[in-house]
């Protein structure tokens, strides 16, 4: 992992170094802990953080449906963030924010155990490339949404993800899809999915996925610039057979083509997937007047 100067750590910047925990921290042991994951552009006016706003919405969200009281404001956190942006002195980077139970006591319940949070700043490490990927449907089942609360990027959910994203790299694939249990497609390890056919963008319900904020801005762009229809439902596997087009999403990735999913090959010229991801990459960099809303300054 390449360092930066700085971390935040409840409320004050110490060195990369100095950001310890506990051995015995409840996270650490029970997965109790909640996260996001924020980019920054390097913009031609300056730095600049990509939905901020719902990104920390979010993170607050995640931390009540662990029952955390947020020991600072959305405020403080937003300005930690930028703050922290500028004294490592970086044009672009992703933005890790957790807020994790501390140290206090073992059990599963974190009762009465301190909400710690930090924040990094680190430098921008590609997710899946610019090649289409090879995706493999997992043998194992996205979580099922009665097991927890899907719309919480809770730490706990991502061994799940990391089962999943292991089987498929070990058997040679870039990625994995993984089903919900009815047996329809959910998502990937930490990248929500769409497919395009007949010229529709269709993406799962949000029921059994982690509502991704890449995913909400893609469908946003979609009908309202490109003037493609969007629908959310199920989809069955067998559905991939008659797509056109396949692709992930999210903050890490941004558009990911997908070039066959199990035995089912898809288009990698990709055209629409491609024209979509060309437009998002230009609306995070600022040159959509449009949507610079979505942008905010680090200065
Ligand atoms: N699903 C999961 C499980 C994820 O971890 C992520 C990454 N946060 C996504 C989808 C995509 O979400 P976003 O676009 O908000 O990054």
């Amino acid at each position: 992992m390449q360092t930066t100067t700085f971390i935040w750590m409840d409320g004050k910047q110490v060195p990369w170094a100095e950001a310890q925990v506990h051995v015995m921290t409840h996270a650490l042991h029970y997965g109790t802990a909640v996260f996001e994951g924020i980019r920054c552009y390097d913009t031609a006016n300056g730095p600049m953080v990509f939905r901020l706003t719902e990104h920390v919405d979010r993170f607050f969200y995640s931390m009540g449906a662990l029952s955390m009281t947020p020991p600072f404001t959305k405020e403080e956190i937003t300005h930690a963030i930028l703050n922290l942006i500028r004294s490592n002195e970086l044009k672009s980077c992703y933005i890790r924010p957790l807020a994790y139970y501390g140290y206090k006591r073992l059990g599963p319940p974190p009762t009465d155990v301190p909400v710690q949070v930090m924040i990094a700043t680190i430098p921008y490490d590609p997710y899946l490339g610019d090649k289409a990927a090879r995706v493999k449907i997992s043998s194992f089942m996205r979580i099922h949404p009665k097991s927890s609360i899907m719309g919480a990027k809770i730490s706990g959910h991502y061994t799940n993800s990391a089962l999943a994203v292991l089987e498929a790299h070990q058997a040679g694939y870039d990625e994995a899809l993984l089903l919900d249990d009815r047996g329809n497609i959910a998502e990937g390890g930490a990248v929500n999915f769409f497919m395009i056919k007949n010229n529709t963008l269709i993406t799962p319900t949000e029921r059994s996925i982690l509502p991704g904020i890449t995913r909400l801005s893609l469908m946003e762009l979609a009908r309202d610039i490109m003037g493609i229809k969007v629908e959310e439902q199920d989809i069955s596997p067998t559905e991939l057979a008659d797509a056109d087009e396949a692709f992930f999403c999210g903050t890490a990735t941004e558009v990911a083509v997908i070039g066959s999913i199990d035995e089912v090959m898809f288009d990698e010229t990709a055209p629409q997937a491609r024209a979509l991801k060309a437009l998002y990459g230009e609306v995070v960099l600022g040159q959509v007047s449009d949507y610079l809303s979505w942008l905010t300054p680090v200065k």
